[in-house]
């Protein structure tokens, strides 16, 4: 299992504006994966060139906005946008049930025999 997500971006530091390109973030699904920094609030980098810890940040406004935007086409959803899909319980559940069924009995045979 990963630690973070790689975050590619350019973004200079501040201390000395060298160009930074790699970047890291433990917001997302933290699997190693390739993020571009447009789906990432908050990254950081270790500037090679200074030693600086470079934090970049999603402005406070436009996060605000993009939640917003984002609820109100979520408070628009309807029964119709989702897909609902089914199986018979048995076929999903059944070999899992038997197979727990067999654990109780052998435990109970132990206890048992104990
Ligand atoms: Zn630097």
């Amino acid at each position: 299992m990963g630690m973070f997500d790689y975050v590619e971006g350019e973004f200079k530091c501040p201390t000395c504006g060298f160009l930074l390109t790699d970047f890291q973030t433990k917001s997302g699904d933290c699997i190693m994966d390739r993020l571009d920094f447009r789906w990432c609030d908050y990254f950081y980098a270790a500037c090679p060139e200074c030693d600086s810890w470079v934090e970049v940040c999603l402005d406070e406004e436009v996060r605000t906005r993009i939640y917003n935007e984002m609820r109100k086409l979520r408070e628009s959803l309807t029964a119709d946008h989702y897909e609902v899909s089914a199986e018979k319980y048995e076929e999903r559940y059944g070999e899992k049930l038997k197979e727990s069924e067999e654990e109780v009995s052998n435990l109970l045979k132990d206890e048992e025999e104990a």
